[in-house]
């Protein structure tokens, strides 16, 4: 029995034993193959045959493989499933290894470090995102190593945790990296794993002695903050550890800046849909959708980043609406962007590709198309009158020479392999013409040997050919064989004839099977060669990517302004929002059979502060107040709007409370999930805040509901200040209207026709005590005979109303009276009355007893 595993085996697990975490795939030959427990899982997650292999030990070792040039959809599959993967090579030679090859660790992918196609979304992001703390700090650092974006953000003191939240919602990371020692991570873990799912979460510990990366990519002008240094620090030195190759067109290190964008929190991205919507998760029924008309994944990626961070500073604004109004005039210039756009590649994702040694000569056709018509679309803006657009243009780099180059280099369907020749224009390169000459000289060289070894044998039917197995031969019929002459050397026989080989025909073999070998080198060479040449314009580069994909949003979003017929919204300092005939614009595109009917909004600082809607359900309350949050937000990203005139103040946050939804994930009911958010609003809300509250109270029973609602309303209207809109089907509360400044009352029209409902989807001022469930009901289809009878009930109640209703008073007054008069009953004064203290259990329970007997 043996007792020792066979040196490939010792060779594995020496290096598994440094890569735990990750499933280590080890090439063999042209396969990579998983041993032990990593072939378990990895036969399981990829549904591949589990085999065993002898490894020196009596049983057999538990093995799968998948071929190398397939490698990527496996990877890809794994990391969709939050695998860590280390790829291990061979680095040398078989053929000049002496004993076991060389193995080594080339490369870990992570979820946040992917960079193959079949991984990649091209409108989204892929970020890995590093967090750190230092007492009372957070840091957060955010690379996408696929387009070479690196952020920052730092929040201190006891809001800390809830910024950096709202950080890592709107970033929605591929992989979040803590170092080690967060107070509050397992928490923060579980929260990321219920915002963001797919996203991958791990703990770093640093090892002594790391190499420093800093300077290396973003120069020696530090950052002042020392967590924020450290931060980048390490997540830079994680990239370097895992991806293994050069990073430099990780250049820029940018601030998130809160204070220069509006304040979304994950409540309202999520409620508004502005990105997923909330059935499926798709982009389907966002203003993302709407929005988007984009021609480049970069413009696409870019809008998103809009949506996500309007802007505050009306300057700002006002560039952006002037370049999408010069764009939405001028439809001419817009037209012929849009078709130049359309040829752009992904410019951006494939400089990360050339930087880290993936890029193909694919790859350089796309940049060299993209190259092309850059020409064009700098002349196109040149005589803009927008100031943005004229900066843009100037950041468009036309990269002539280089697209010279690798218009003669490259040609025009290059195949996918690097290695493998067919990349390089004959003309570009006399060695390899020469080479190509060699290699395709064959047919005439064939030609003049044949007839030269026919006269000499004088067997007139030989046949010289090539197959890919035996390589050149002379071919003659078997009746014929008799005749060859001695210096013929047998190689296959065949039915009817013998297959020989000379040597003049081996020398012309090897001659041409190394030119072959000889192109594929230089062509490699020269690929490498043009790969350094567009590395050393990177920078410049990603200029003009940057460029583009801007351009790309400001023409889209004057084509949706030209094709929605939308307008572009006055700015004010004013406080004031005031929109004539706005539209939703989602809900606008999907109505099918019925015309999306405008309603007007007045919001200000004083006598319109705070909006109360009521109607029956489905009159179209939800949809007016997303409607105003929609317009303000999509003004504040610089769109035109769908209304027929507006004037708009930015506004620093937009709050939702809307709909009830439970969160399975963090195994909240209804009720607590409203409240929660309901005491974010009111801790975060500023006056200079919009807040949106459907329904607030509703996951409880009415008297709590109407209660908290009320009291919500209160310290909005008398603390925060922000401008609110408030839908409610307690009718009760229309009569704030009456004794809080700035408080309106509007309701949404509807007919009655006979027993049934017309919505008129208009917003009029008033409220209405209205609720129409029973109408709403029967539309819904609910049997006639528990319509018939809720009527009946309803009007029952109707009748104790009067008897019983509740009141609604001023504050001051609420002190001596109690808001559901209800309670205001000889119950109350009974147990007032009680000396608690004084009871034992049992009297307790029987003066209870008693009280419910009389109720
Ligand atoms: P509520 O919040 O009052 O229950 P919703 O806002 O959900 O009602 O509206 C219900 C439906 O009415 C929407 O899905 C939409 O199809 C339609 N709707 C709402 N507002 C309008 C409008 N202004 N014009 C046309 N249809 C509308």
């Amino acid at each position: 029995m043996t007792t020792a595993y066979t040196p490939m085996v010792q060779q594995y697990l020496e290096v598994k034993r440094q890569h735990e975490d990750e499933l280590l795939f080890f090439r063999l030959g042209d396969f990579y193959e998983m041993f032990f427990e990593d072939a378990l899982t990895a036969s399981r997650e990829l549904n591949i045959t589990l085999t065993g292999r002898a490894g020196g030990m009596e049983e057999k070792i538990p093995m799968c493989g998948v071929p190398y040039h397939s490698v990527d959809n496996y990877i890809a599959k794994l990391i969709k499933k939050g695998y860590r993967i280390a790829i291990c090579e061979q680095v040398e030679d078989p053929k000049a290894a002496k004993g076991i090859v060389e193995r080594k660790v080339v490369k870990i992918i992570t979820p946040g470090t992917v960079l193959s196609e079949q991984l990649l979304d091209d409108k989204h992001n892929r970020y890995l995102v590093f967090l750190q703390e230092d007492g009372s700090e957070l840091c957060l650092a955010a690379a996408d190593i696929s387009t070479g974006e690196c952020q920052w953000f730092s929040a201190a003191g006891e809001e800390r945790l809830m910024a950096i939240q709202e950080q890592l919602f709107r970033i929605q990371p591929a992989e979040l990296v803590a170092y080690s020692g967060i107070v509050n991570w397992e928490n923060l873990a579980a929260w990321i794993k219920s915002k963001v799912p797919e996203c991958a979460v791990s703990v770093y510990q640093e090892e002594e002695g790391a190499p420093q990366y800093f300077a290396q990519h973003f120069g020696s002008d530090d950052v002042a903050d020392t967590l924020v240094h450290d931060t980048v620090e390490h997540l830079l030195r994680y990239l370097h550890v895992t991806v293994k190759a050069d990073l430099s067109h990780i250049n820029s290190l940018s601030r998130i800046a809160k204070e220069q964008f509006m304040n979304l929190d994950a409540t309202a991205v999520r409620n508004l849909e502005l990105i997923k919507n909330m059935r499926d998760g798709s982009k389907r029924g966002t203003l993302l959708d709407v929005l988007d008309f984009t021609s480049t994944s970069m413009g696409a990626r870019k809008l998103r980043n809009w949506i996500e961070c309007p802007l505050l500073d009306l300057s700002q604004i006002r560039s952006r609406q002037e370049a999408v109004g010069e764009l939405l005039t001028n439809v001419q210039m817009r037209g012929n962007l849009q078709d130049k756009l359309k040829a752009i590649f992904d410019l951006e994702r494939i400089v990360s590709r050339i930087e880290v040694g993936s890029a193909n000569a694919r790859d350089l056709v796309s940049l060299r198309s993209s190259l092309a018509v850059l020409p064009e679309i700098k002349s196109l803006l040149r005589y803009c009158n927008s100031k943005l657009l004229q900066q843009l243009c100037e950041d468009v780099h036309l990269h002539q020479e280089l697209f010279t180059t690798l218009l003669a280099a490259i040609v025009d369907e290059p195949p996918f392999s690097v290695r493998e020749g067919g990349m390089i224009r004959s003309g570009f390169d006399l060695e390899l013409d020469e080479l190509h000459s060699i290699a395709s000289d064959n047919k005439t060289w064939m030609q003049n040997f044949e007839l030269k070894i026919k006269e000499e044998t004088g067997i007139k039917t030989l046949k010289v050919g090539y197959n890919k197995v035996f390589g050149y031969y002379i071919e003659v019929s078997k009746g014929q064989s008799a005749n060859v002459p001695d210096y013929f050397v047998r190689k296959q026989t065949l039915v009817n004839a013998e297959r020989y080989i000379v040597p003049e025909l081996k020398d012309f073999e090897n001659k041409i099977l190394s030119a072959k070998e000889k192109i594929e080198q230089l062509e490699y060479y020269i690929f490498t060669q043009l790969r350094e040449k567009i590395r050393s314009q990177i920078v410049q580069m990603q200029e003009t990517a940057r460029a583009l994909a801007n351009i790309d949003v400001l023409v889209s979003l004057a084509e949706v302004a030209f094709k929605y017929n939308y307008v572009c919204p006055e700015l004010n300092n004013r406080s004031e929002i005031k929109i004539y005939d706005g539209r939703h614009p989602v809900v606008e595109r999907l109505l099918e059979r019925e015309i999306f009917v405008p309603n007007n909004t007045t919001l200000n600082n004083n006598d319109e502060r705070m909006i109360i809607i009521t109607g029956p359900n489905m009159a179209g309350k939800s949809t007016y107040m997303r409607q105003v949050a929609l317009l303000v937000l999509m003004t504040q990203m610089g769109s035109f709007i769908p209304a027929r005139q507006a004037t708009i103040c930015p506004v620093d946050k937009i709050f939702t409370r809307v709909g009830a939804s439970d969160d399975l994930a963090t195994g909240q009911s209804t009720f607590m999930v409203e409240m929660n958010e309901v005491a974010q609003i009111l801790r975060y809300a500023t006056k200079d805040s919009l807040i949106i509250l459907d329904e607030v109270g509703r996951g409880t029973s009415t008297f709590d509901g109407m209660s908290i609602a009320r009291a919500v309303m209160e310290f909005i209207h008398e603390k925060i200040k922000a401008k609110t809109l408030f839908a409610t089907h307690y009718h009760q509360l229309i009569a704030l209207e009456d004794v809080m400044n700035g408080v309106k009352n509007y309701s949404v029209a509807v007919k009655e026709r006979g027993n049934d409902i017309v919505f008129l989807r208009r917003i009029v001022p008033g409220g209405t005590d209205r609720s129409y469930g029973v109408h709403v009901a029967r539309l819904a289809g609910l049997p006639k005979k528990v319509i018939d009878r809720a009527q009946d009930i309803l009007e029952e109640y109707d009748n104790c109303e009067t008897a019983c209703s509740v009141q609604i008073t001023p504050r001051a007054e609420k002190e001596t009276a109690p808001m559901g008069s209800l309670f205001a009953s000889s119950l109350q004064q009974q147990i007032l009355k009680m000396d608690v203290m004084a009871m034992t259990p049992i009297e307790a329970l029987n003066a209870l007893y008693k009280l419910q007997d009389e109720a």
